[in-house]
Formats: C-alpha cells, sequence, structure tokens
C-alpha cells in the first residue's frame, strides 16, 4: 500500500500547515469542532464538575482507558492529547486525572476531524485487513503452500527480498514473453505474493502479470491441467 504520509513530501508540508492552523486555532479558542462533539466534550465537561476528574475503577463507572504516547499507534494521524479539544496543557487534561502526554490518548477524545490526517488508515483498520488478507489465504491454500508462504516471508524478513537472477538469491524470473506456462495459469498475476502496479512482495524489479519465478504460490483454484 502507497503510504502517501512518508512518499509525498507537499501532502506532509499542507498536512503540518493544517495542523498549525488548527492547532493555532484550538489555542486560541475559535477551533472548528463540529457541533456535535463540542456538545459532547462540554457534556463530558459538565460532568467532571459534578462528580470530578475521572479515572479508571474510580466507581464512577467511566472507563477512561488511557494510553500513554509510546502506546498510541495513532498518534501519526493525529489520533492524540495533543489535538483534544479536552487538553488543558501538556500534561493536565480537563477530565481524566492521570497525567498525560501529547502523544496520548483516552477513549473519551474530542479531537476535531481538521486535525486528523484521514488519508491513513487508523491502525485498527489495518489491522483487520491484515487478518482478513491472512484468513483468505488460509481458504486459498492447502498446508504445504501455507508452510511454504510463512518459509518464504521470513526469509524474507531476514535475508530481504529476492532478485530476479537465476544465482544464489534469485527466483529465477521468468519475463512473459519467456513464460511457457501461461497457458496454466502459472503467472504473476495468480501469486500470492503479487501485489499489483508491477510489483511483488518478495522479489525485486518490475514484475510483469504475466511472468512467473521459481517461488510461485498460487491457489490450487487457479492453475489449469494441461490436456
Ligand atoms: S485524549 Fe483523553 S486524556 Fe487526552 S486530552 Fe483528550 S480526554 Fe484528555
Ligand atoms: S511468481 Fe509470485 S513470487 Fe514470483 S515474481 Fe511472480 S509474484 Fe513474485
Amino acid at each position: 500500500m502507497q503510504n502517501y504520509w512518508l512518499s509525498d513530501v507537499n501532502y506532509q508540508k499542507s498536512f503540518i500547515k493544517r495542523i498549525r492552523e488548527s492547532a493555532e486555532k484550538m489555542a486560541d479558542g475559535s477551533v472548528d469542532i463540529p457541533a456535535a462533539e463540542k456538545e459532547y466534550a462540554e457534556a463530558m465537561l459538565g460532568i467532571v464538575a459534578k462528580y470530578g476528574k475521572l479515572s479508571d475503577y474510580d466507581g464512577n463507572g467511566i472507563y477512561v482507558g488511557y494510553e500513554p504516547g509510546s502506546e498510541n499507534e495513532n498518534a501519526k494521524i493525529g489520533v492524540k492529547c495533543g489535538n483534544c479539544y479536552l487538553n488543558e496543557s501538556e500534561k493536565v487534561c480537563k477530565i481524566i486525572k492521570e497525567e498525560i502526554e501529547p502523544n496520548g490518548l483516552c477513549r473519551l477524545a474530542a479531537i476535531p476531524d481538521s486535525l486528523v490526517n484521514n488519508t491513513e488508515k487508523p491502525e485498527d483498520d489495518m489491522e483487520d485487513e491484515e487478518e482478513e488478507e491472512e484468513d483468505d489465504l488460509d481458504d486459498r491454500l492447502n498446508d504445504r503452500q501455507k508452510k511454504m508462504y510463512e518459509t518464504y516471508e521470513s526469509i524474507v524478513e531476514e535475508y530481504g527480498i529476492f532478485d530476479q537472477s537465476s544465482k544464489a538469491n534469485g527466483a529465477h524470473y521468468a519475463p512473459a514473453a519467456k513464460n511457457p506456462f501461461i497457458g496454466e495459469g502459472m503467472v504473476c498475476g495468480n501469486c500470492v505474493f503479487f501485489i499489483g502496479g508491477g510489483k511483488c512482495e518478495i522479489v525485486s524489479g518490475n514484475i510483469e502479470p504475466n511472468a512467473i519465478c521459481k517461488l510461485w504460490i498460487i491457489p490450487e483454484q487457479l492453475i489449469k491441467v494441461r490436456q
């Protein structure tokens, strides 16, 4: 998946500019927080005014679930105390007792959309997608192929991706023009490592959808037996 946040410098600059503008607005009280979110934040302030600041298991029955910056995987997209309407200062929150960090987060956050980088998916969504992908592979591959898949992935993690050569680190890649197995469906486009856009997870360089290499893992239902 292309990571716009890391790859597009102009995008980074415009996002940082947007964050600064919104942070300034927040500091001078003119932040454009949606009406419903503002009402929610004010309701929380009302609860705190009546019952005192909150913490987990304090008998108020409201679970705060604060996590420090080191555990908040969504800080990088702006979902963090530093952007929360309920943040009083770097270390103080208006509604929870615990000392906070700018990159921390609790489940009661009120963060204006304008401070969240929506082009990055929250970590939970990415984890869900990865789990779905794994479930999908579980359904499509047999046990031997699953083992091969795990093995190739761990080799690549330890030694880096294969090159296209026929040497020791090579995948023995055959471009489409030299692939004699196209008619049998044995092509990169059917391989579980093919990402699309000319890329493969485990082999470097431009990868053609109708090429093949010795590391192919193709679900059996996509392989046509030659008559
Ligand atoms: S995210 Fe939670 S802990 Fe952080 S400032 Fe907002 S309400 Fe307070
Ligand atoms: S066959 Fe699979 S592993 Fe080999 S280059 Fe093509 S996509 Fe990558």
